[in-house]
Parts: C-alpha cells; structure tokens; sequence
C-alpha cells in the first residue's frame, strides 16, 4: 500500500478520535486490524487473532469476509445506491417482509442507520401518540437502571448507567429510571421470586410517577454494556403485564440480542412476551452496512396514522436520510440468509450451552470467577475479590485478563467505565458460525490466563 505501518500509526495517533478508548490508542499496542475471516482477524504485522467479541461491541455474527453480503451489497449500489425511503424500494419491502416473519405480532419497519437512532425513533413514537391520543399527558418514558439505548441526548437521557449519566447532562425530560434487575446482586433480602418483586419495583415507580403521565416503558431483555444481565424467571413477563394495566407501551431494545446472537432471532422471543415497539441494529447486517430498525406492532402504526386527512403536526413527515441507503436492507437480507442457510441460530444455542458448561467448569476452579451469565452465545463473566460479599475485583484485574487474552490471540470484551465500582465484567459474544475447535481454544486460552493470575495463586 502507499502507507506504510508506521505512517499509518503516526495518523493515527495523531488524528484519530477513538471511541471508548481514552488516549491515543496506537500508543498502547493496540492492534491494528486489516482483514477478517470468520471468527479470525489479523493485524498490519501479520499476527492472527480470534475475536470472540463479534467486532468489540456484539456486531459481526456471522463473521468477518462474508462475499456473500458484499456481492449482495455491490450489486444492490451499482443498481440504485439511494433514493429517500419516503419512496417504495425492493431492498427494503423485501428484507422488511423477511424481518416482520420472524417476529409474530409486529408489522411495521421504520429503517434508520444506528441503534441510538432507532430508540430516538421509538421515543418519538411514544411522544406522537401522547400527543395525538392523551392532550400531551402521557410523555414519560421509564428506563431502567444499568441499561444502555445509545449515545445521543436522548438515548442517553434513557441510559441507567452513572458514569455516562454525570458526563453529559442535563438530559431530556421525562425520562425516569427505575430500579435494575440483577439477581446476582439483588436489592432483597429473601431469595424467592426474584423476578416478580423486581418487576414491582418498576410498578412503583409508574405508580409513583402516575399512569396517567407514563407513556412508555424501555428494556433491554438482556442487559449488554451493563454487565450481561438475564431476566430472572418470570421478569419480563410481569414487566409485559404491569405495561398492559397501565396502557403504557413496552419497547424491548434488541441493539445487541437481535439477530440470533441468544440463538433465537430476538432476545425476548425466550420470555413469552408481546412487545409494541422493537430496535434493532448491530447484528441486522453483521456491521457490513450501517442499518437499524424501529418495527412496530400495526396498533403502533395506527394509532399515529388515525385522522391522518386533520394531521396537522405531520406524524409521518419524519425521515432518518441514511434510512434511505440501500446498501443496509440489501446486507441485511443477505445476513439473514446466511444465519438460515448455515442454521446458525442452533450451532448458536448449542455452543452457547458448551460455552457455558465450560466457564462454569473454570469458574469451580477459580473463585476469582463470581458469577458465570450465557444465553446462546452471549456470555458475561463476573470477577469478585470473594464470592460471599461479592465485592468486585479492580477494574485493572478485568483489564490484566483482557490484555493477557489478547497477548494469547484471543478478543474478549468488558464492561467499559459504566458505573463507578462494577468494571469488573467480562464478556464474551464470538460469532454465531464459531466452531467447536474455536470454542475449545477459547476456553483453554481463558483458562491459562486465569490459572497465571495472581489473585487465583
Ligand atoms: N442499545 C444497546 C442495547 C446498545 O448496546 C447500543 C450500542 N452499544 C445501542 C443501543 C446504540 O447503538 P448505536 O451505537 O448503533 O447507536
């Protein structure tokens, strides 16, 4: 190429921005990736790594080189590139009809280029509808605490995480938090029901607040950046109840759980529950193209588009521009027939159950290991100083395994700077093609960087 490695490192030390990273990364030994295959990346100096955190933030589940999307993509820009998608497409009827099979009781796709993007479009759903059905009375949206929707004001605004929440305030009101689901670290005492009397809280709260006031409640079914949290037993299914007796909407944001990454299309689809409003983004086109979804129930849809001859706050003259590039439905429809051709959502759940057999092998080995949290292939490893007080390790001890990791070859991720004292997560996402070899080496390369920890001597 025309730049050589070290140019290329001086540019980017000098003049790239990177996100989460504090610091010029390149002095730190970043790696400095330039190809992927499947589950595999290399760096500019030709070392081979496997990336078992789906491109660092749950993105590429079907892996790194796929012709097949690119092809996809390729052909659908030299036909059309863009055309705003207030106009009908083919890329986006056919992957929209594509998308809404798979999820029973939804109807209607919004298209859009981020996931902030696509909650940004749900929370002015809730607003429309406030206005249009309730005289501008029904306007709060709940959120709950250690979940994350995105990094614009607003998503933000909905965002339980302290860290995020004292850096870039003041928010937009009528966002109100309430309180987490986390049964490793439960608010109880009693160990029973752990899931119903987590889902009162959220009730408190709307009872608190006022039904009258509260429009929406949003959910992440799984809590990613947060620490890899599960819903208890019986959780969301309270929480879908508790929104129905209150005439409150329920958005599931499905940013990092959707497509397939729990080894069914959507994270919720284990609950049993009925959304009215799903987002969706990073695993829609495995990160080939920058595409999200806000799809909603047709209920959704029709209670904006009732009096739409006296619509005159314009309820649909709302437009993302990128929504309209027909690169994102045309990777998206080639990324889901990848993940049903290769029947990825069970190679999904099957070595998600075998990922999780094998932590929970290393976590009775080492006590350092508190907590070990999988659906499908969506894990979280939670480190303690002592497994009765629970008390979190440094965040430099989740930082050493990661480097240490990443030494041996192998990408694992980790709660970011969330919240003061819980930095002390591990997670782990490969994609969804991952092979039982790979999951092996996985495993005993985890396995070796937790036997040399000092803390586990
Ligand atoms: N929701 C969740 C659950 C996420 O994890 C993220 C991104 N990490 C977002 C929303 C925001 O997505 P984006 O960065 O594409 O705006």
């Amino acid at each position: 190429s025309e730049y050589n490695t070290e140019q290329i490192r001086s540019h980017d030390k000098e003049h790239v921005w990177h996100h989460l990273t504090p610091g010029a990364a390149a002095e730190k030994g970043m790696p400095l990736f330039v190809k992927g295959e499947g589950l595999n990346l290399w760096d500019i100096e030709g070392n081979q790594y496997l990336d078992a955190s789906a491109g660092g933030v749950w993105v590429t589940n079907v892996g790194y080189g796929r012709k097949e999307i690119v092809d996809a993509i390729s052909e659908q820009l030299m036909q059309l590139n863009f055309f705003a998608s207030s106009m009908a497409s083919k890329p986006a009827a056919i992957f929209a009809k594509k998308l809404i099979e798979k999820m029973p009781g939804m109807q209607r796709v919004f298209y859009s280029s981020s996931g902030s993007e696509a909650n940004e479009k749900a929370f002015k759903m809730v607003r429309q509808i406030s206005h249009k059905k309730y005289a501008g009375k029904k306007n709060k949206i709940l959120y709950r605490e250690r979940d994350y929707h995105g990094t614009t004001i607003a998503a933000l605004s909905a965002t339980g995480q302290s860290q995020r929440k004292e850096q870039f305030g003041p928010f937009v009101p009528d966002f109100v938090e309430f309180p987490h689901c986390f049964e490793y670290r439960s608010q109880f005492d009693e160990t029973d029901n752990y899931g119903l009397k987590a889902a009162q809280l959220m009730e408190d709260v709307i009872l608190r607040e006022g039904p009258d006031t509260v429009g929406a409640v949003i959910i992440e079914p799984i809590t990613a950046g947060g620490g890899v949290i599960l819903p208890p037993e019986g959780y969301l299914k309270a929480v879908e109840q508790i929104c129905k007796k209150h005439d409150v909407l329920l958005i599931i944001d499905e940013v990092v759980c959707g497509l397939g990454r729990t080894g069914k299309w959507f994270g919720y689809q284990h609950y049993d529950i009925q959304p009215d409003i799903v987002t969706m983004a990073k695993g829609v086109a495995s990160g080939y193209a920058a595409i999200s979804c806000t799809v909603t129930t047709e209920a959704v849809y029709q209670s904006l588009q009732e009096d739409s001859s006296e619509d005159k706050m314009g309820y649909f003259r709302d437009i993302s521009t990128y929504g309209g590039c027909l690169a994102g439905p045309a990777a998206a429809a080639a990324n889901m027939k990848i993940l049903e051709d290769e029947n990825l959502l069970e190679n999904c759940a099957t070595l998600g159950e075998k990922l999780l057999t094998g932590l929970k092998a290393l976590q009775d080995k080492y006590p350092i290991i508190g907590d070990v949290r999988c659906l499908g292939l969506f894990c979280g490893i939670e480190l303690v100083k002592d497994r009765t007080t629970k008390e979190p390790v440094d965040e430099s001890v989740a930082i050493h395994v990661a480097n240490a990791c990443k030494q041996a070859g192998l990408l694992i991720g980790r709660t970011n700077r969330s919240f003061e004292q819980y930095n002390n997560i591990l997670n782990m996402s490969p994609a969804l093609c991952i092979t039982e070899a790979q999951l092996e080496r996985i495993l005993t390369i985890l396995g070796e960087v937790f036997a040399s920890l000092p803390e586990t001597k």
